[in-house]
């Protein structure tokens, strides 16, 4: 790093001696991106030197608590304030339990892609899209007044009330809504010159929509506009968005990835580099954008996760890949089942063959690091799925209501099944005529299957059908 001349040579000294340390994270990375997926997801950046070293042998990541750090003297606290060393400073900022997260996420997500990855880590899955789209929707020196974004109408109900309400409505930001992610055309006659960023959902929630991944980025790159995805559903284990040419991927780390349902979180994964034509004044906005949001934006907004919510989020993302694997085989044995129940007549699942979207999600969904490898990997396609009940949305309320072991919440990617009613939940915010677009009837059932035995599950859900 250069050393702006008014620091001295005490400064200097720590920047020196920081090399070392820089060079040890860089070797430890290089390190673990020869490993496998599951080796990653248990180790991160976590390494044995470091325990021993630094935290009295604990075989697990510490939880600091703390939130600010202390210095040496005037010289570290100079060089620390200036960024010239690495350092974590106060929680809003950075910290050492997250920053272990982060590193974790950055090494799955861009898991064989290709390419090099960096990762911010936030308070909540909505605080993370808000931070990938936020820097896009600025003004540009001279550049045009008139700014557009393209979205799949198909979205989590928080995503869309954040683009209709907060960007659409209160800030005059016109957002151009794609009804049918999945037809490549409808994209294209939507983008323009003034598109700053395209914004796609897949498997969407509740309505596992799809597109073309690579074609979607393709057409983007044609007009240098970057492609920001939320791979919620998916998580790495199951698709990487980022192998297929997506510039930014953003999670709520709140569901599969912390299955076990006790944190909040969010994760913005950035390709080195995105594509954009943005201007800033920063290079890191084009080369690493997601450093760029934890440099400049985030510590002035503040969506800092908690720490425990960070080391909750990392013990669960251990098991990642084996867990999707069992929950998605779940779920298929379910929407098997529902899908020859008379009192049910539509199942949207993207790993029935039935279903319209399966052969694109075939080409895309797939089991990291299973089958014979690269190219041919089993396919798994997560443990979302909705189900419609036969006559009146009544009908579908009282089969609900009479769950015993699937709970009823507003909530998914649990290790324990969880349903719920979008209409009258997750997108009863946006009005009948914006659920009409997005096709979700009052007599829809998101499902969301978690890792109990899928014939119990089977048995809950018949009983409860044959209550009506
Ligand atoms: C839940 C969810 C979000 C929002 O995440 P929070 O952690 O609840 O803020 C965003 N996208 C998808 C697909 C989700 O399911």
């Amino acid at each position: 790093m250069s050393l702006d001349p008014q620091h001295g040579p005490g400064v200097q000294r720590y920047v020196d001696a920081s090399r070392k340390l820089i060079a040890e994270r860089e070797a430890a990375l290089a390190r673990m991106r020869r490993m496998k997926f599951d080796t990653i997801a248990v180790h991160g950046l976590y390494s044995m030197e470091e325990a021993l070293v630094q935290n009295q042998g604990a075989i697990i990541e510490p939880l600091y608590l703390a939130t600010s750090q202390a210095y040496r003297d005037a010289d570290e606290l100079e060089a620390a304030l200036a960024y010239l060393v690495p350092t974590w400073c106060y929680t809003r900022i950075a910290n050492p339990t997250t920053y272990y997260l982060e590193w974790m996420m950055a090494l799955l997500e861009g898991y064989r892609t290709g390419s090099d990855t960096s990762c911010l880590v936030t308070a909540s899955g909505m605080s993370a899209i808000m931070s990938a789209v936020d820097p896009f929707l600025v003004k540009q020196k001279d550049g045009p007044e008139q700014m557009n974004f393209v979205s799949s109408i198909q979205l989590y109900g928080g995503t869309f009330q954040h683009f209709a309400v907060r960007k659409m409505k209160e800030r005059g930001v016109e957002c151009r809504w794609v009804l049918h992610p999945e037809d490549i055309e409808e994209w294209k006659s939507k983008i323009d010159g003034e598109t700053r960023f395209v914004y796609m959902e897949a498997p969407s929630n509740p309505h596992q929509s799809f597109c073309d991944v690579k074609a979607l980025a393709d057409l983007a790159h044609s007009w240098e506009v970057p492609v920001i995805f939320d791979a919620t559903c998916a998580t790495p284990a199951l698709m990487r968005p980022i192998a297929h040419g997506v510039d930014i991927v953003v999670h709520s780390l709140t569901k599969s990835i912390t299955s076990g349902g006790l944190a909040i979180g969010g994760a913005l994964i950035s390709r080195k580099p995105i594509v954009t034509k943005i201007k800033n004044d920063d290079p890191r906005f084009k080369e690493s954008f997601a450093e760029y949001v934890k440099f400049w934006p985030y510590r002035d907004n503040g969506p800092s996760p908690s720490p425990f919510n960070a080391l909750f989020a990392l013990n669960d993302l251990r098991t990642l890949r084996s867990k999707m694997d069992l929950v998605s085989r779940n779920c298929q044995k379910v929407a098997e089942f529902l899908q020859t129940h008379p009192r049910v007549y539509q199942v949207d699942y993207l790993g029935l063959p039935s279903y319209h979207l399966h052969p694109i999600a075939k080409k895309y969904m797939k089991l990291v690091d299973s089958g014979d490898g690269p190219g041919n990997e089993v396919n798994r396609y997560g443990h979302l799925m909705s189900f419609r009940v036969e006559g009146p949305p009544a009908n579908a309320r009282k089969a609900f209501d009479s769950f015993k072991i699937i709970y009823r919440a507003t909530d998914l990617g649990r290790i324990k099944s969880v349903a719920t009613i979008p209409a009258i939940s997750t997108h009863s915010q946006q009005g009948e005529e914006a659920r009409r677009m997005a096709d979700i009837p009052p007599q829809l059932i998101r499902l969301c299957v978690g890792g109990e035995d899928p014939d119990d599950i089977i048995a809950d859900i018949d009983q409860a059908l044959n209550k009506i």
